[in-house]
């Protein structure tokens, strides 16, 4: 990962910026700025309607860029479809999943869900009155989950198991094949929030084998507006749309409608067609550093972060099990938005407060934790930077 913030003008523009906030959104890469620019300035049109030259051009794109993710995921294109981001795959999932649960019925979720895969679903359970289960967190000095603690919540009535592949607070990688297998014992269909996996490790959705994936492209180099559900193809077509309009429908008549297969059957209207391209662009170029050396290089500086941090007076790390690209970390008597606050004045970027994760403070016994989180440009000197400033600040606010 040598010399490569050079591929980012962010960095040319902040030389001295320390930016170690990747989890919430990555900077974005020049091959994914060119493939926008491209797109802007040399064949901008709607897709599948016009059949002139560069409409014809734009909806090659688009489903090129299709095929671009699908290839990065190991799953066939019409297996995946575009969507704003996990948030939005999620929503879809858990309107759709939930549509025919009722009392009796459970879905297991687990302690650490970001918002985006907790509030859908128990927005869904206060319609439909299905209950909402979680599997506990082993919370020894590194948080992990038991085989024991998944298998305790999960019974014949568990209709869906939804789960993050890694954590965004406590870079926690969960124990993805031991989930599914449990799931797969009682027939419940598995859905993973992988916002914080993909950027940062190889994905083959066959070998995973869960029914459903959202990911977002801003969190690995790509563009803001722009993520994926991913969805095995014979489940796929079974979930009912969460936008109804254009390019999404087989037939339309005064009294009524039959859609599309997907991809087409969950992108209603124009979809964000230079966020697709320029996504496209990012995971060809993420692929191109060899995806087994990016989670190289994130296991190594995930853990230099722990081992530094551990080692600054008054700081506690929330050490996790196989802990991935986000740590965070409170110190004595200083409050972490005054500790964000005063880094951000010295250049450097990390993040303050719950992270989307609300309950999960509570369960941990904090009120809000610092986080950094890192990405492929980050290197030993942005840590070392970090713990410089961080060991001021202290001194400053304790
Ligand atoms: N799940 C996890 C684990 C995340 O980290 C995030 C983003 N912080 C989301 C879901 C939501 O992603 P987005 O905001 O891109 O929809």
């Amino acid at each position: 990962m040598k010399n490569i913030k050079q591929q980012f003008p962010i960095f040319k523009n902040h030389p001295d910026m320390v930016y170690l906030d990747s989890a919430a959104s990555s900077q974005t890469c020049q091959a994914t700025l060119d493939a926008m620019n491209e797109y802007y300035t040399n064949y901008r049109a709607n897709i599948h309607r016009g059949v002139y030259p560069l409409s014809e051009q734009a909806t090659k794109a688009y489903e090129q860029a299709r095929e671009q993710v699908a290839n990065f995921i190991g799953a066939d294109t019409d297996e995946v479809v575009f969507t704003k981001g996990t948030t939005e795959s999620l929503n879809l999932l858990a309107n759709s999943l939930t549509k025919d649960l009722g009392p009796g019925d459970n879905v297991v979720l687990t302690r650490l869900e970001h918002h985006a895969n907790l509030v859908p679903w128990l927005e869904a359970s206060k319609r439909q009155g299905f209950e909402v289960r979680y599997i506990e967190l082993n919370k020894e000095d590194e948080i992990s989950i038991d085989e024991s603690s998944i298998k305790k919540v999960i019974d014949t009535n568990t209709k869906v198991i939804a789960f993050a592949h890694v954590s965004n607070v406590l870079g926690l990688t969960l124990p993805v094949a031991t989930i599914v297998k449990a799931a797969k014992a009682v027939g419940a269909t598995t859905v993973l929030d992988a916002a914080q996996s993909v950027p940062h490790m190889p994905i083959n959705v066959r070998e995973l084998d869960v029914d459903f994936i959202g990911f977002s492209g801003h969190k690995m180099y790509g563009p803001i507006g722009i993520g994926v559900l991913y969805g095995k193809k014979e489940k796929l077509n079974t979930l009912d749309p969460l936008l109804y309009g254009g390019d999404m429908i087989r037939e339309v008549r005064y009294d009524g409608a039959t859609y599309a297969d997907a991809p087409a059957r969950f992108e209603a209207g124009t979809p964000p067609i230079a966020e697709a391209i320029g996504f496209g662009a990012a995971v060809t170029w993420l692929s191109s550093l060899g995806m087994g050396d990016v989670l190289a290089h994130s296991q190594q500086m995930t853990a230099i972060l722990v081992e530094q941090l551990e080692r600054v007076e008054g700081v506690t790390v929330l050490k996790s099990a196989d802990q991935l690209a986000s740590v965070s970390f409170t110190v004595d008597g200083a409050h972490p938005h005054d500790m964000a606050d005063l880094l951000g004045n010295r250049s450097v970027a990390v993040r303050a407060g719950h992270h989307c994760a609300m309950p999960l403070m509570g369960y941990l016994g904090v009120n809000a934790t610092l986080r950094a989180s890192v990405g492929v440009y980050t290197s030993e000197d942005d840590v070392k930077n970090l713990l410089k400033q961080l060991q001021e600040v202290i001194e400053i606010l304790t």
